[in-house]
């Protein structure tokens, strides 16, 4: 849609130190809002409290100050923000489009069992799903329910991915997705969930374009049913490939990656970098070389490669040494 201005969001988790193949999915949806004059929205996905550390959220935002990626909105923080999900979990109970289950752990093991026994595949049976006409269980004493969303039944679930091409997955391999965990005493909705914070979160933001990595492309069809739920058209998707060790592997803190700051301290160029990243997964002709005014102005999402990037050392240091 290109009359709507372009909001974009980076969404990091603050559960490692942000290393370059991270920060490429920050500088990304940065590129295209600067070179459609939009907005770019950053927000910390901080929810996994263990994980997460301020140390973390530092390195993320020393980085992304370091490259010159300024954000025009936030830094919002998911934990900052449950109050809003949860009265958004109840608009959904409100309207039936969502329902408290009460099947325990141990009950959704055993289903587990029998449906591996006769070769199908696990999924919750919906037994607390209510239907027109349907006699639900009797609401067992003791036992804290989640909040299922439910999925539509029949058909399939389809995009346009600007990476991928059209994806489409069919509804029965998506069951009723849980929204929010099992309430705590006292409480009447439980922690709300990953998935449903972020559809929260980019419709409250007015999110046009998500861009992110392609980890995330078996969330995206429980989201698009979160968004048309909330009777919201779901952003445009572009689910990029993942960036690649030397070795070949994932790039990872656990695989020797270093923090986007290290780059900074051994006195690599800001725009060095970002040339050397956006150069990694985006192609402008046989250009190797951009200056940040050229990135944004040739910047788009029809010439994202399909295929993944391999961070190579030796190739920064190169393209560090031309600007
Ligand atoms: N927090 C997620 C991650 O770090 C990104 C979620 C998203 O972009 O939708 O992988």
């Amino acid at each position: 849609d290109l009359q709507r201005p372009v909001r974009t969001r980076f969404a990091p988790s603050p559960t490692g130190f942000i290393h370059l193949g991270n920060i490429r999915s920050g500088l990304y949806p940065w590129l295209f809002a600067r070179a459609r004059g939009g907005q770019f929205i950053l927000r910390i996905e901080d929810t996994d409290t263990e994980r997460s550390s301020q140390e973390a959220v530092d390195v993320i935002l020393e980085g992304m100050r370091w490259l010159g990626l300024a954000h025009d909105e936030g830094p919002f923080f998911q934990m900052q923000r449950m109050d809003r999900y949860r009265a958004v979990v109840q608009q959904l109970l409100d309207a039936g489009l969502a329902y408290r289950c009460y099947t325990t752990p141990a009950e959704l093991d055993a289903l587990r069992e029998q449906q591996l026994a006769a070769k199908l595949k696990p999924r919750y049976d919906g037994r607390w799903r209510p239907e027109p006409g349907k006699r639900l269980p009797p609401v067992p004493e003791g036992v804290a329910p989640v909040i299922r969303f439910k999925t539509p039944q029949g058909g399939s679930v389809a995009w346009t991915d600007k990476v991928k091409g059209l994806i489409e997955f069919s509804n029965e391999e998506l069951d009723d997705l849980v929204i929010a965990r099992p309430a705590a005493p006292g409480e009447a909705i439980g922690v709300p969930t990953y998935n449903f914070c972020v559809v929260v979160d980019d419709l409250d933001m007015g999110i046009t374009h998500v861009i992110r990595g392609d980890d995330h492309v078996n969330n995206t069809p429980r989201q698009i049913h979160i968004f048309r739920a909330l009777g919201a058209e779901p952003p445009v998707f572009a689910h990029l490939p993942t960036v690649l060790n030397e070795q070949g592997e994932k790039m990872s803190k656990r695989h020797g990656a270093k923090p986007v700051t290290a780059y900074r301290d051994e006195g690599y160029l800001a725009d060095a970098v970002v040339n050397y990243l956006a150069r990694l997964g985006w192609s402008h002709g046989d250009d190797e070389i951009f200056s940040r005014e050229q990135l944004i102005s040739w910047f788009d999402l029809d010439h994202l490669g399909k295929s993944a990037g391999q961070f190579d050392e030796a190739k920064l240091r190169w393209v560090n040494a031309q600007h």
